[in-house]
């Protein structure tokens, strides 16, 4: 991770944090321990768990034990040891949290422990919107940086990053060939522009469903066949969800699929398939293979759910590459200094500050030896005026 390191060698003084105690909740595998082991190194307290039941690497927790100072997780964890482990971060009162999807946050909210905090930053979509609906309702209690909003984020992480890890996922758990195959994704936001641009690269016929018009037009003008879930639900081999909202697949689609069907989720939880729902209609299941559950429809139909409808690139697989991780994880070490620099920040969601965006944006330029052009002081001028 080039810019991680460059970023803490330039950050220099390992005292920098010192006095910070920062509570983490992402995915815990291997890039996300490098990130947390840097703000260890950089002086911080770290207390880092999962974001997900089904993502923590157990060899990659039990490494990080040694380099960070509480790690609170591991693969398989029932839903209540997943709070428990949420409690335990917050018991060691963090001054800030790098969170991913809210839930750290909202429980710091739900337990009244805010005080003391400097901020926390989100890396995620689904996590950003549930902070501004904490903000809309006032009930906000510090700062938070936008980290999934930030160009050097979005653009790479949710677009590149979710189309290859998602294919790696989908792959690597059913060895499926996708050449010729109906993909159906649901939702054609960043993640999902991603998925479907790879899954067409590897020969899939896709279809995009979308509740947002414009969105819907984009797909259809990038050529892809756009439907509803109902028509879609009908044709589709491989159904994938990528929009942050639940039941986006339900009873009424399962119904309709034909036998062979694959269920995978690249979104939000394990909400946007509608798990319960299919448990109550199947006469029932059985695993199949690693992270692949067979459910069986009264009249002897197969469908097959991925990962227990949780992120498939990430509880299947490792989730995006490191290149993409890079720049993510260098957006939040950046997006935490400055938390601790601004203390006079509103408590509301910020954005990233531009000159953080820019500065990961062209040190991974530089990591890759792309050089680009710059614009002469006449150049910007000429932009800057109205009269031609
Ligand atoms: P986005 O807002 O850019 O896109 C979501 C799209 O889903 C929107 O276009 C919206 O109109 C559409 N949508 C909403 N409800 C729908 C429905 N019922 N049917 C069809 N379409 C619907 O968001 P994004 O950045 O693409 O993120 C999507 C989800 O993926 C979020 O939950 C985010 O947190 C998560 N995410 C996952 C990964 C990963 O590694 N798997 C990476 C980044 C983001
Ligand atoms: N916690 C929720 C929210 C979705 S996570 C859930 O588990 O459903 C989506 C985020 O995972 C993305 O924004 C992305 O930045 C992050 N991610 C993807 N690959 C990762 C990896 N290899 N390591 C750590 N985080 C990763």
């Amino acid at each position: 991770m080039p810019i991680l390191r460059r970023l803490r060698e330039e950050l220099g003084a390992s005292v920098q944090l010192k006095g910070i105690r920062i509570g983490m909740c992402l995915h815990l595998e291997a890039k996300t321990a490098l990130l947390a082991s840097t703000l260890e190194e950089l002086g911080a307290e770290v207390s880092i768990t999962s974001s997900n039941p089904l993502t923590t690497q157990d060899d990659v927790a039990a490494a990080l034990t040694k380099r960070v100072s509480h790690v609170y997780s591991w693969y398989n964890e029932t839903p209540k040891e997943y709070l428990e482990n949420l409690h335990r971060v917050i018991e060691n009162r963090p001054n800030i949290i790098v969170d991913d999807g809210g839930d750290l946050g909202v429980l710091i909210h739900k337990e009244k422990m805010a005080d003391g905090m400097l901020g926390g930053t989100e890396e995620t979509t689904t996590g950003v919107l549930r902070y501004r609906a904490m903000e809309k309702d006032g009930v906000l209690r510090f700062p938070v940086i936008a980290v999934n909003n930030a160009k050097s984020k979005r653009i790479f992480d949710n677009k590149y990053g979710s189309g290859q890890s998602v294919v790696d996922g989908i792959v690597r758990t059913t060895n499926v060939l996708v050449a010729g195959k109906k993909v159906v994704v649901a939702g054609y936001g960043w993640v999902g522009r991603g998925i479907a641009l790879r899954f067409k690269g590897l020969g899939g016929r896709i279809t995009i469903c979308e509740t947002d018009p414009f969105s819907a037009l984009e797909a259809h003008l990038d050529g892809f066949e756009v439907a509803t879930m109902e028509e879609a639900s009908r044709f589709g081999d491989i159904f994938i969800t990528a929009t942050g909202n639940k039941d986006v697949i339900s009873k009424r689609h399962f119904a309709n699929m034909k036998d062979g069907a694959i269920l995978a989720n690249a979104g939000h939880f394990d909400v946007e398939v509608d798990v319960r729902g299919l448990k109550e209609i199947c006469r029932g299941s059985r695993n199949v293979r690693k992270n692949v559950e067979e459910y069986t429809l009264p009249d002897g139909r197969r469908l097959y759910l991925l990962a227990e409808g949780r992120l498939v690139n990430i509880a299947a697989a490792d989730g995006h590459p490191i290149e993409i991780m890079d720049m993510s994880f260098a957006t939040q070490l950046l997006s935490v200094f400055y938390l601790t620099k601004e203390r006079k920040l509103d408590n509301r969601v910020h954005d990233v500050p531009y000159d953080i965006d820019e500065k990961i944006a062209l040190l991974k330029l530089k990591s890759e030896g792309i050089e680009i052009d710059t614009l002469t002081e006449e150049q910007k001028e000429y932009l800057r005026q109205w009269r031609g």
